[in-house]
């Protein structure tokens, strides 16, 4: 059985006293981690006090982003090794906004997905069409392209281990989420493609979150479905109080 994972990805949002507070609100109330995984996926300069504030708890953290050399001569960039060093447990890449603002490809998502592992973290990779891309008919292609890209030479453990969150960009943050059975025959074809890349048994293993909307009053709704192993929570986790509604939910 593949265990549920809800992750929150706050994006460019709080402050460093606003991103502390929350995890002192809610580090003694996140259920076991026999039961779910929970992680909040915050701005790169609040992981060390986060960490920190959520040592002793069932509490996670992820990075949001981050750039696939060592070290170097990148201004502006952080590291794997400088992620992984803070004791953060995961990392987003490929989120929607960083393809579209930052054009980052499916070879470059693949690349920063390998050095995850390099460095002990775990990659939350994120795949998703426009409502231009499903509406032409063309969902089946943009994501077969985009798992296949963003997996490409990785190990069948590898696959096992990473999180893949299906969020369709016309979800994201608009209200309109995707209605429970079209998000559970949209994770289902991811499974599919992995299934195709890697077998059976690996595809029934990789955890597959949905995302775009999801709040405390649709959770239960998605992961009842067959396909949905947890969520990749935007606005709804920006507060304490609706982020653990949605781990209640589980
Ligand atoms: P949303 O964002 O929950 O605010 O729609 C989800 C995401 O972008 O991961």
């Amino acid at each position: 059985m593949r265990k549920p994972i809800i992750a929150g990805n706050w994006k460019m949002n709080k402050t460093l006293s606003e991103a502390v507070a929350f995890v002192e609100e809610v580090k003694n109330n996140i259920p076991s981690t026999d039961k779910v995984d929970a992680a909040i996926g915050a701005p790169a300069v609040f992981l060390a006090p986060m960490v920190e504030a959520a040592k002793g708890s069932n509490l996670k953290l992820s990075a949001q982003n981050m750039y696939d050399k060592d070290s170097g001569a990148y201004t502006g960039e952080i590291s794997p090794a400088m992620v992984a060093d803070l004791g953060v447990t995961y990392v987003i890449l490929g989120h929607s906004e960083r393809r579209e603002y930052f054009g980052e490809s499916d070879a470059f998502i693949n690349s920063k997905t390998k050095k995850a592992f390099e460095h002990g973290l775990t990659p939350i990779v994120c795949v998703g069409e426009t409502l231009e891309e499903r509406e032409g008919g063309k969902f089946e292609d943009v994501i077969k392209t985009q798992v296949e890209g963003g997996l490409a030479d990785l190990s069948a453990d590898q696959v096992k281990q990473l999180v893949i969150a299906y969020e369709p960009v016309w979800a994201i943050g608009t209200g309109k989420s995707a209605d429970e059975a079209d998000a559970q025959s949209s994770c289902k074809y991811v499974r599919d493609v992995v299934k195709g890349l890697y077998g059976e048994d690996v595809a029934a293993a990789v955890r597959i979150q949905y995302g775009g909307s999801v709040k405390p009053e649709n959770i239960k709704e998605y992961m009842a479905q067959e396909d949905i192993d947890g969520a990749l929570v935007g606005g709804a986790s920006l507060e304490a109080a609706s982020f653990l509604k949605l781990l209640e939910a589980i």
